[in-house]
């Protein structure tokens, strides 16, 4: 099932998508009283808006083995002493499918990393050992953790690096199901392309940490809520982004997801 978001008359709307066509829900996918309505809409007819707002946005740092080496750091352990790198990024960050990613005038390489991202369904708090994720898992989608990579590596963390607005391209639309068994993340080619070109290419049964042992962790230390996303870790490939390129991160299963990259205004 895909579940998506957009705008219609000023308000935001929910619905999910079957062969095109938009069946309009009352309310978002995890409110108690939502259902659908008799409301149908082509796909075509509405703008798409990034498939959540979520309170937070949780990511892990160096997820795929390749990746940490590309950027010089030693490839962290899924040992049990060992945890997952985690950092934010703010909501405002957000942009939807097609929206532009600005350049910052303050930094000189901004790069892509294209990523899966979870979906929180339900909230969840301190998720055991062992226990199960997809109870809590609403679906997944296309992220991209824009990063302005010189600023990570001056800045002492990675606020600014990874917190300009239009630095968390999300979307196209929530899939609950992008492959059928009991993991449904586990498995899915994570793609990114930029003007055509392939950049970045991994699979999430790379994952140096699961999906699994990241939930645990996080909700070790904050409550999940319905809507927050978790952005699971890039494959190796970062590139810089420039003016007039467009950005596409493809998960089989999932979508697309395409943003074009546009210079600041200059005052
Ligand atoms: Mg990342």
């Amino acid at each position: 099932m895909r579940w998506v978001r957009f705008e219609q008359d000023g308000e935001i709307c929910w619905g999910h998508l079957e062969e095109g066509t938009i069946t309009v829900h009352s309310g978002a996918p995890w409110a108690a009283c939502r259902h659908a309505t008799t409301e149908r809409l082509p796909l075509e007819s509405v703008p798409l808006l990034a498939p959540c707002q979520p309170g937070k946005i949780i990511c892990v740092g160096r997820n795929y083995a390749a990746h940490a080496r590309e950027l010089g750091h030693a490839v962290p352990g899924a040992a049990p002493g060992e945890a997952p790198l985690l950092f934010m990024k703010p909501p405002s960050a957000i942009i939807a499918p097609g929206a532009a990613i600005v350049l910052p005038p303050v930094s000189r390489q901004v790069e892509h990393e294209g990523e899966l991202a979870v979906i929180i369904g339900k909230r969840c708090r301190r998720l055991g050992a062992g226990e199960p994720v997809t109870p809590y898992v609403l679906g997944y989608t296309c992220l991209n953790d824009v990063t302005a990579r010189d600023l990570q590596q001056t800045d002492k963390q990675w606020t600014r690096a990874k917190g300009f607005d239009t630095f968390c391209p999300l979307g196209p639309w929530i899939e609950t199901a992008p492959q059928p068994g009991p993991r449904p993340w586990d498995g899915l080619q994570v793609e990114t392309r930029v003007n055509g070109e392939l950049r970045q290419s991994g699979n999430t049964r790379d994952f140096i940490f699961s999906l699994e042992r990241v939930l645990q962790e996080i909700t070790a230390v904050m409550t999940l809520e319905p809507g927050d996303v978790i952005a699971t870790g890039t494959p190796a490939g970062v590139g810089k982004l420039a003016p007039g390129d467009r950005v596409e991160v493809t998960i089989p299963g999932i979508g697309t997801l395409a943003n074009t990259v546009a210079a600041a205004d200059t005052p």
